[in-house]
């Protein structure tokens, strides 16, 4: 899927980081592929986002519920672009990702006594997708649902959110996508009058 968006990106817009998680993280569906490349890939993503990687080891024990999420995040997803409301099933899933996030600070004492250490608490792994589940939520709660879309070329199916005056985007960018419909529209053409 990645040749496919080789271009030069659409004008800057805030990206929300479960979309970029939904379109980015090019995790394998089936859990039979490539473990240690999928690792390799969500722990690159992850750090580029600012978000808590752990070891790699940690990061490939965890791929299942990462790949969980992101398979959450493209129905709930799915549900919208097809003027549906997310289901309560999938209402609570985001709620237990989210519920899984939080962590907190214990202070130890050190040498019998003689110190202290504050250390936080929690898995970060759990933190980083209660941070990706929070940009859904948050989106959920304060943006037009209609505005969430999957792009309408089968062999992308990335998520966007279309920002553009009139809200009729069909494709996750004009240049890539959208251009391809224009052109296979234009052939079809060409063949139907030949
Ligand atoms: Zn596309």
């Amino acid at each position: 899927m990645n040749d496919l968006h080789t271009g030069a990106p659409e004008p800057a817009t805030e990206p929300e980081l479960f979309v970029e998680f939904a379109n980015t993280a090019r995790l394998s569906a089936e859990p039979m592929a490539d473990d240690s490349h999928d690792a390799e890939i969500l722990a690159t993503w992850l750090d580029e986002h600012g978000l808590p990687t752990a070891g790699r080891s940690r990061v490939t024990a965890q791929l299942p519920a990462f790949r969980g999420l992101r398979a959450l995040v493209r129905e709930v997803a799915a549900r919208l672009d097809g003027g549906r409301q997310p289901t309560r099933a999938q209402i609570a899933a985001i709620n237990r990702v989210l519920r899984e996030g939080p962590h907190y600070h214990a202070l130890r004492t050190e040498d019998g006594g003689a110190g202290f250490s504050v250390m936080p608490v929690g898995d970060e792994l759990d933190q980083a997708r209660s941070a990706i589940a929070g940009s859904l939520a948050h989106y959920l709660a304060d943006h037009d649902l209609q505005r969430l879309r999957v792009c309408a070329d089968d062999s992308c199916r990335w998520l966007f959110v279309d920002r553009s005056p009139a809200g009729r985007r069909r494709w996750c960018d004009m240049r890539t996508c959208g251009n391809r419909a224009k052109v296979a529209r234009h052939r079809a053409r060409a063949r139907a009058s030949a």
